[in-house]
């Protein structure tokens, strides 16, 4: 399989170049130059498989010609081992015909762990095929600095050196990056905000020596191997809710668009996804597209699933460009003019064929605490406010009677702790496995918002390519 960037000016690519470059270098995304279809026997020879033969079975097809599908099994099952429930992404039904896809029995308790755990082993075996090594540098909010964190934690290849800002992540967040004491793993607690974290990782990258002397990397959203690595569990929910003889749909609570592009992934390789729902707080821009073609950056304004609290949704660019039917330079030109403009010119009938397979649905912080009591007190059912907003959208939004919606239950209610006891009264508690995480040592060093003082720390913890 090769890979082609949405902006056309790129060389194609192999998986595993696409996994190490992340974004290709004319700014563009990758996607594969052909889409694989599944036939229906082919659909049905995966029912019933354990998941992380199944995963290496419908990502077989993206690898092809980098990896060999025994390396890529052996990969699967050791990235999905160390998951505390043995289904990996155990389907629960919440009410006729809504079923939630618990993707957070991960180490982080979040579904990013469901593609950075494999993302790690993909990492680990490219670099030492190549003799290489890398040092992963980024800036989190919570989730994606502790799912790299553990899924890179203890590799010979790979130093990761994470910013969060000091005090502003929430303790749990804080401490699933903070107590993995591995040598090869660095945490900062910047004395900024957010976007300075954000803003001193862009410098990090553009410092063109800098970045060529640390081998710098990203594993963000953007990586092609993450979103291949999220369309198996669509694919296990659809075949145990009766795919592909009978349709399905699915809900997703949504930030940079990766989680709902894989089940658009899904359907593209046949899988009958009758509808996709996106659901969003606060920050609704994809839901004000979908509704008038409006989309047009405002500010981001916090809100209780910080996840999904975003500006841009930056994997849209992947839909879009399918949406222009793979016009490169369509969407170069739309993707320039959205950057200089704030708002994203969409022609009408690339708009409307989005609106044939995507609703919108937005959720305030209120209605989502509202949502999250509901679902305890009718369905005994403890949801994280990501996964309530998803559960809102999907009673919104369902289909006609008999095709089941699924809900992509994106974080464990113990991650988000305030919020669900504030719904409920009730204080999740943290799996048996994790019960200890408020009694481990931390290690994390506390730095000024100065790029010279981050780029030493840097420098001081990557251990380089010794030729
Ligand atoms: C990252 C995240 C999301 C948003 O996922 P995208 O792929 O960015 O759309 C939703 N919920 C939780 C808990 C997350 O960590």
């Amino acid at each position: 399989m090769r890979y082609v960037s949405t902006r056309g000016q790129a060389p194609a690519r192999d998986f595993s170049s696409v996994l190490l470059a992340g974004l290709a270098e004319d700014g563009g995304l990758f996607m594969p130059e052909s889409w694989p279809v599944f036939s229906a026997a082919e659909w049905r020879a995966l029912r019933g498989l354990p998941y992380a033969e199944l995963a290496a079975r419908v990502m077989a097809p993206f690898t092809e010609g980098s990896l060999p599908g025994d390396t890529l099994r052996l990969m699967t099952q050791r990235a999905y081992a160390g998951f505390g429930h043995a289904a990996t992404a155990p389907l629960v039904q919440i009410e006729p015909q809504i079923f939630a896809l618990e993707l957070f029995h991960g180490p982080t308790l979040a579904f990013k762990d469901m593609a950075m755990q494999l993302l790690g082993q993909l990492f680990d075996h490219v670099l030492a095929e190549r003799g290489e090594r890398v040092t992963i540098v980024g800036a989190t909010s919570g989730d994606t600095g502790s799912a790299a964190i553990e899924a890179c934690r203890d590799r010979d290849n790979i130093d990761v050196v994470i910013l969060h800002p000091e005090g502003r992540t929430s303790a749990v967040q804080r401490r699933q990056m903070t107590t993995v004491l591995s040598p090869n793993i660095h945490n900062i607690a910047l004395q900024g905000s957010f976007d300075d974290c954000q803003d001193l990782v862009k410098a990090m990258f553009n410092d063109a020596p800098f970045r060529q002397e640390m081998r710098l990397s990203a594993v963000n959203s953007i990586n092609w191997a993450r979103i291949a690595a999220q369309v198996p569990y669509y694919v296990a929910a659809a075949l145990a809710l009766g795919a592909p003889e009978r349709p399905v749909a699915v809900a997703v609570p949504t930030g940079n668009f990766g989680n709902v592009l894989a089940a658009w992934v899904a359907r593209r390789m046949g899988l009958p996804i009758e509808r996709l729902i996106v659901g969003a707080n606060r920050n609704d821009i994809l839901a004000r597209f979908l509704a008038s073609n409006d989309m047009s950056v405002h500010g981001v304004a916090p809100s209780l699933s910080p996840s999904m609290d975003i500006q841009v949704s930056s994997n849209f660019e992947r839909l879009l460009f399918e949406l222009l039917g793979r016009d490169a330079a369509a969407t170069t030109d739309t993707m320039q003019r959205f950057r200089a403009e704030g708002r994203m010119p969409v022609p009408d009938e690339a708009w409307r064929r989005a609106t044939a397979l995507f609703h919108g649905f937005t959720l305030s912080d209120e209605g989502t605490l509202e949502e999250i009591r509901r679902l305890h007190r009718d369905s005994a059912y403890l949801a994280d406010p990501h996964t309530a907003i998803g559960v809102a959208a999907a009673r919104a939004h369902r289909p006609e009677k008999g095709i089941p919606v699924i809900v992509a239950a994106t974080a464990h209610p113990a991650k988000f702790p305030e919020a669900v006891e504030k719904a409920t009264g009730f204080r999740p508690p943290l799996p048996p496995r994790m019960a200890d995480l408020y009694a481990r040592e931390e290690r994390f060093a506390v730095l000024p918002n100065d790029l010279e003082a981050v780029e030493a720390v840097v420098r001081g913890h990557a251990r380089r390519n010794s030729h």
